[in-house]
This record gives structure tokens, C-alpha cells and sequence, in this order.
């Protein structure tokens, strides 16, 4: 039965446990949290900080930011007008990372910046297999240095993300976009060479021949491929020093043990970038086999009003994708903790002495429940059961006559009874040598 509200298509809600929407597994709170800590670690290793930023942000930063004639900015944002202010809910996170970084003259702390984030991203696209209308992005971004060694850094975190989830089937590919200069001069080049084909090519790519012909090198289209295996490529129009430190960037990933392969045709969909353009892709993804993207990007700062060039690089990977392709390799996540105790009261008396009891199990860091339905015994038990409680504290008239409470071992199906004063002592080393058996 259809209840009378769903979400957005597009949009999930995440549960404790994981479940099967539309298709796509979606994956319980327990792994996300799982996942978003192994990030914390491997992004800190690299002494890089967390950043927070809002989800709406003015809808002028985000279209200078990645270029009016981008797909983002063009037809996928999710934007609104409130009195006289334009808001958008941010499509991704670097724009809005360097507003951040602007704003509060983060240059004024020193050294580059190195900064994370993890948070949800909108866009208005159409939804399918690993693209979503809101999806959440992971990434970092290294503020403040021109050196090739931060575009190899930022390359060899996200590596190290993908090999802690176990994932090393993944492929690089790597360009440079070159200078300021290098991008217009390739456009009007590509343009020229395409412009005579335009009748073969599809109403999206003769529009993109107009607007950002540039993207028209990301075309599935086989006719469309073979065409442009005689246009001019990128790569002969990069200034001298671009070149140069595209060659630094790649002798570093060697020393590094990247493996990576060069692509003249990797464009990404941003305007923002400059030299270093990379994306990761999975072979377990399907047609949407992006898991993460990114770049240089020493023109963005400029473009949203800095008076200075602040050279930048960062990558941004879609947490979803991570998700599919570890689902798609059997990958696991850590359990969600389950209860260290389920109290079974029977009567008003008992009921009451298990609210007391079970806090102060709570007091000591240890993970209790009461039932809250005045159910039976029985009811009760199964409750414990079900929620694969390590320990059912059973207690009614009787138990608290007599200052004891009988303590079953859900695992081994043991029974004892512990007086009241014990109860804690008691489930606490049984619990950690439990604990110690497991691992
Ligand atoms: P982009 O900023 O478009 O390069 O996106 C960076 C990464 O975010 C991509 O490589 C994907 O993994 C992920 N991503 C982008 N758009 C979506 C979307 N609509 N749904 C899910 N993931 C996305």
C-alpha cells in the first residue's frame, strides 16, 4: 500500500538497516558511519582538517564558480528565490569550500590548507543507477600551494581511500588541462574542426558545439568517437609550464607506485579547472562508473571575486559509488552495536527498578534496553532476541523479593541467577571476555 507522502525520486532515506530501493541497495546508518570514520582516518593521515559548510549557498558563487554553461549550472541546480536573495543547494563542495576559505582568510593561518569534507550534494538530474537528485560527496581540498606535490598528494589520498575500503580495481586517468590560455585556444580549434560535421553529430553535441564544445570529448556516442579521432587533442596546445609540471605530477605518482593512464581527452565537466584533471573509475559501476573526479583548479578563487590567484587542488568522489562498487565486490561493513543488555520487567515494581537499573548500565558505557510495551515474558525474550541483545536481565516480583535478578546469556542460553548488587560486576566480565572470544 502507497502511504500518502515518499520521498523525492532521487532521494533516500537512510535506515538502521539496509534495504532495496528502485533497485539500488541502499546501505543502513551503521555503515555510513562506518564509512565516514575509515575516511576521518586515512584524510587525517594526510594532515588534512574537517570543513563544514552550509548546504544553501547563494546561487551566484555557484555559477561563477563552475561556469554558467556547465550541465550543473545550466539545468541541474536546485535553486530558489527568497525576497531578494538567490539561494542554491549546493551542487558540490569545493566552490563553496573556497568561499569558506576567502571569507575567513584562511590564507592568514599559514602554511596551505588541507581540508576535507563529507555532506550532502543537489542536483536536479534524471535519477538512475548511481545518480541521485541528492547524493552525498567526500573530498579534499589543498589550498594555497602551485607545487606539483600537492596535486600528487591530493591523488595519493583518494588512492588510499578506495585501497582501505579493499577496493584496488579502480582506473586513473590523467590530463592536463594547461593554462588559462590553453583551454579557449583548444575550444576554438576543436570547434573549427567539428563545425564542418555538425549535421552528424546529436542535437546535444550540436548545442555543446555552440555553448562548450569541450564537452562533447565525454560523448558515448560510437559515431560520435570515431569522429573525433581526428581532432586536435589538448595536449598540443598546453603552455610550456603546464607541461612541465604535468611531468613533475606524474613522476611523483610513480615514485608513489600510482599506476594511472594518460587520457588527452579527460575535459571534466567544470569550468574551474587548470593543468591537473584526473577521475577514478570502477569496472563495477556500470555506465555511471565515475567514483571520484578532480583537479587543479588555481583560476576558481579569481573567479568568485579573490583579487589574488589562489592556487588549489582537490578531488570530490560520490559516497554512493563507493557504496555500489564495495556492494558490487562483497565488501563489509561493521555491525551496528546491538544491545549489551535487554531488561525483561514483569509488573509496575519491575518495570520501575528497570528504568533505574538500565541507566545506570547506560552511566557505566554499556549499551541497555527496556522493553516499553508492558509486553509478556515471552514477548519480551523474543524482543531481546530480535535485537541480538548479549544479555535478557529477567526480573518480576519474585527477583525483587529476593534482591537478585536471573541474567541468560543470550549466546550460550545460560541461565544464573546474580544479586542485584553483583548484576553490573557480573554482565561487564562476562561481556568483555565475550568481547575477547569474538576477536
Ligand atoms: P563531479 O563534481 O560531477 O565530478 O562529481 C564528483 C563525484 O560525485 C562523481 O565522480 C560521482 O562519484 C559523484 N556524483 C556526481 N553526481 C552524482 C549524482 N547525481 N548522484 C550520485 N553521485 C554523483
Amino acid at each position: 500500500m502507497k502511504t500518502a507522502f515518499q520521498s523525492i525520486k532521487g532521494t533516500f532515506d537512510i535506515l538502521p538497516d539496509k534495504y532495496v530501493a528502485e533497485g539500488t541497495t541502499i546501505f543502513g546508518s551503521s555503515d555510513w558511519c562506518f564509512v565516514e570514520s575509515k575516511l576521518r582516518e586515512t584524510f587525517q593521515r594526510f594532515g588534512m582538517k574537517e570543513i563544514r559548510t552550509p548546504i544553501l549557498e547563494p546561487t551566484e558563487l555557484i555559477a561563477r564558480g563552475i561556469g554558467q554553461l556547465t550541465d550543473i549550472v545550466s539545468k541541474e541546480m536546485f535553486a530558489f528565490e527568497r525576497g531578494d536573495t538567490n539561494y542554491v543547494l549546493r551542487p558540490e563542495i569545493t566552490a563553496p569550500v573556497m568561499r569558506a576559505y576567502l571569507e575567513h582568510h584562511l590564507d592568514q593561518k599559514g602554511g596551505p590548507q588541507r581540508l576535507f569534507y563529507i555532506g550532502p550534494c543537489f542536483r536536479a538530474e534524471r535519477p538512475q543507477k548511481g545518480r541521485y537528485r541528492q547524493f552525498h560527496q567526500f573530498g579534499c581540498e589543498v589550498i594555497g600551494s602551485p607545487d606539483p606535490r600537492a596535486d600528487a598528494e591530493v591523488i595519493a589520498a583518494m588512492m588510499a581511500v578506495y585501497r582501505s575500503f579493499g577496493l584496488a580495481d579502480t582506473r586513473l586517468r590523467l590530463n592536463t588541462l594547461g593554462d588559462a590560455e590553453s583551454r579557449p585556444r583548444y575550444r576554438e580549434a576543436l570547434r573549427a574542426y567539428l563545425e564542418p560535421y555538425a549535421g552528424e553529430l546529436s542535437e546535444v553535441s550540436r548545442q555543446r558545439l555552440r555553448t562548450n564544445p569541450l564537452r562533447i570529448l565525454d560523448t558515448k556516442d560510437e559515431k560520435e568517437r570515431r569522429l573525433l579521432e581526428g581532432a586536435p587533442v589538448l595536449t598540443d596546445f598546453i603552455d610550456h609550464e603546464s607541461r612541465r609540471h604535468y611531468e613533475q605530477v606524474k613522476m611523483l605518482l610513480g615514485d608513489l607506485g600510482v599506476t594511472f593512464e594518460e587520457d588527452p581527452y579527460l575535459v571534466r565537466g567544470l569550468d574551474y579547472y587548470t593543468r591537473t584533471a584526473f577521475e577514478l573509475e570502477s569496472p563495477d559501476l556500470g555506465a555511471q562508473s565515475a567514483l571520484a573526479g578532480g583537479g587543479r583548479y588555481d583560476l576558481l578563487a579569481k573567479e568568485i571575486g579573490s583579487e589574488e590567484e589562489v592556487p588549489a587542488v582537490g578531488f570530490a568522489a560520490g559516497m554512493e559509488r563507493l557504496f555500489l562498487a564495495m556492494a558490487a565486490q562483497d565488501k563489509s561493513f561493521s555491525a551496528s552495536p546491538n544491545p549489551d543488555v535487554f531488561f525483561v520487567a514483569l509488573g509496575e515494581e519491575a518495570e520501575r527498578w528497570a528504568v533505574k537499573m538500565a541507566n545506570a548500565f547506560r552511566n557505566e558505557g554499556l549499551i541497555a534496553v527496556i522493553d516499553l510495551k508492558g509486553r509478556s515474558m515471552k514477548a519480551q525474550m523474543r524482543e531481546a532476541n530480535r535485537q541480538n541483545a548479549r544479555f535478557a536481565v529477567i526480573v518480576g516480583q519474585d527477583e525483587l523479593a529476593a534482591g537478585e535478578a536471573q541474567v541468560k546469556n543470550m549466546q550460550a542460553g545460560e541461565q544464573k541467577n546474580v544479586p542485584f548488587s553483583d548484576l553490573l560486576r557480573t554482565i561487564r566480565a562476562e561481556r568483555e571476555a565475550m568481547i575477547a572470544s569474538e576477536n
